[in-house]
């Protein structure tokens, strides 16, 4: 097993950091500067009564805030903190930039204060799948006995994990394409995107800009860059990275595994990268049937995990116990009931047409529930791609009109239902209405591919609302 690498401590007494963002990343950011005798200020955008109350706490605890400008560079400044949110354009960063100002995000910060000893990290970016894959990486390393934990958007936070009075064997980390950006001096021991498709793009500036911090979770790994086979851009970016001596490119794929990959032969996950012999031998992990949900791109998920796991040495037996032991997040490929021989699915995380293709392919027929916020998506190769597994479709949400007019063009015989109501009631009303057009053997599927905030308060929210409205059905028996 390899060890982390542990970068030079630095004497933050007297040192002038400004902390920019009031938020999750921000205010654990400036408490913990301030108990290390740095001086900090936070700065913050935003001036509303909820941000003056933080600012009241940190004062009191002597830390200075200055709120309603975000952009002005505080004078003496020697180091930004940023929350990773913050876009790269912002004033702020020019000013920083034209002082010679380093930046860090809330990731290289914890990383630059780790201690000696430290956990390594095995990282997981990719445009979905992230959180999945670090779960169940976190869960088979757990049945392997490791002290370690899932961090990142989930779970423990990364500065609490790195700083936290006992030590983690290896830290299971999730690291989002704006935490990269921010990110400049990481060094996991191994790492994988799982796959690239254009998101988040205004905040990058382009598609390369985007995959180029993306690719920044390669640079220097020590054991393995892991790839996506099916999704050669992946692959390229380990090319480019600058790794460790002797750190091997690993692919995982839904086919048959060649030399130095992890795929799928006959139902059974197998390792073709981490045995003796890989020429001619290969490991038996697991079954399909082990990961839940077994759908085809959480089964790449599941290689995934495991080939960071097997990179971090541990046994074939402890990835079929880990992935056993693995239960999905609620709203992901979620189960809702069967009503008379129609299976109901929750994929309310679906928020992009990446994830909802994935989603989509993973059923056969199916009556789709979609809509929501678009966030200047276009619908045109997701519904060519699949057209001829839709029984129907069922729209909702402000910018159904984009998916209707998709499928319309690509799909005009299956049958649409748009639902022109954004109360409460319209989920059950959709719900209804899908169960009108599904024959038993079908799944209505909830993949909305678009981001939930027109009608609820987040993607939790129109999940249980689909959940509700579908055991509603089951209650009056009408299906
Ligand atoms: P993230 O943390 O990257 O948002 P999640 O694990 O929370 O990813 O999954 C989000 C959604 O993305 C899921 O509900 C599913 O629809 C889709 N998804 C999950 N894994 C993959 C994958 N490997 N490829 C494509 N889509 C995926």
């Amino acid at each position: 097993m390899g060890s982390g690498q542990v970068t030079e401590q630095l004497d933050w007494n007297g040192k002038k950091v400004t902390v920019a963002g009031l938020g999750v990343s921000g205010i654990p950011a400036a408490r913990v500067l301030h108990g290390l005798g740095a001086l900090v200020t936070v700065v913050n955008d935003g001036d509303d009564e909820r941000s003056r109350a933080q600012a009241a706490e940190l004062e009191a605890e002597g830390i200075t805030v200055r709120l309603g400008d975000g952009a002005t560079l505080p004078s003496g400044t020697e180091l930004i903190v940023t929350t990773p949110g913050w876009r790269p354009d912002k004033p702020l960063f020019t000013a920083a930039a034209e002082a010679g100002v380093e930046i860090w995000g809330d990731v290289e910060l914890a990383w630059r204060l780790r201690g000696p000893g430290a956990a390594p990290w095995l990282a997981v970016t990719g445009t979905n799948g992230k959180t999945t894959t670090v779960r169940m990486l976190a869960s088979i390393l757990e049945a392997a006995g490791l002290r370690t934990a899932a961090v990142g958007n989930i779970g423990v936070s990364l500065l609490d994990a790195v700083l936290g009075e006992e030590p983690y064997d290896v830290l299971a980390v999730e690291l989002s394409s704006y935490q990269l950006h921010w990110a400049p001096s990481v060094r996991a021991h191994s790492a994988t995107v799982l796959n690239l498709a254009p998101d988040h793009l205004d905040w990058h500036g382009s598609m390369e800009a985007y995959a180029a911090d993306k690719g920044r979770i390669y640079e220097g790994n020590q054991v393995a860059c892991v790839y996506n086979v099916a999704d050669p851009a992946t692959e390229d970016l380990v090319r480019e990275a600058d790794v460790e001596e002797g750190c091997r490119a690993i692919g995982f794929t839904l086919g048959t595994p060649g030399p130095s990959q992890l795929g799928v032969v006959e139902g059974i996950l197998v390792d073709r990268a981490f045995v003796p012999n890989r020429q001619k031998n290969a490991q038996e992990l697991a079954e399909v049937a082990d990961v839940q949900p077994p759908a085809p791109h959480n089964i790449a998920n599941a290689l995934a995990a495991a080939a960071l796991a097997r990179a971090f040495g541990v046994e074939a037996k402890a990835v079929r116990d880990g992935l056993k032991a693995f239960r999905p997040d609620p709203h992901r490929i979620e189960l809702v009931e069967e009503i008379g021989g129609v299976t109901y699915v929750d994929d309310s995380k679906a928020t992009n047409t990446h994830a909802a293709e994935a989603s989509l392919a993973a059923y056969d027929p199916i009556v789709w529930i979609a809509g929501g916020l678009a966030k200047g998506a276009t619908f045109d190769e997701l519904v060519q791609k699949s057209a001829k597994r839709l029984r129907g479709a069922v729209l909702i949400g402000a910018d159904r009109a984009l998916i209707r007019e998709a499928l319309a063009r690509h799909a005009p015989e299956v049958p649409v239902v748009d639902l022109d109501r954004t109360d409460t009631g319209a989920m059950s009303e959709a719900v209804r209405e899908a169960a009108g057009l599904a024959r038993p053997g079908d799944t209505v599927l909830l993949a909305p591919a678009c981001a939930s905030m027109d009608m609820f308060t987040n993607y939790n929210k129109r999940g249980e609302a689909f959940a509700d409205a579908v055991r509603a059905l089951a209650a009056t028996g009408d299906a």
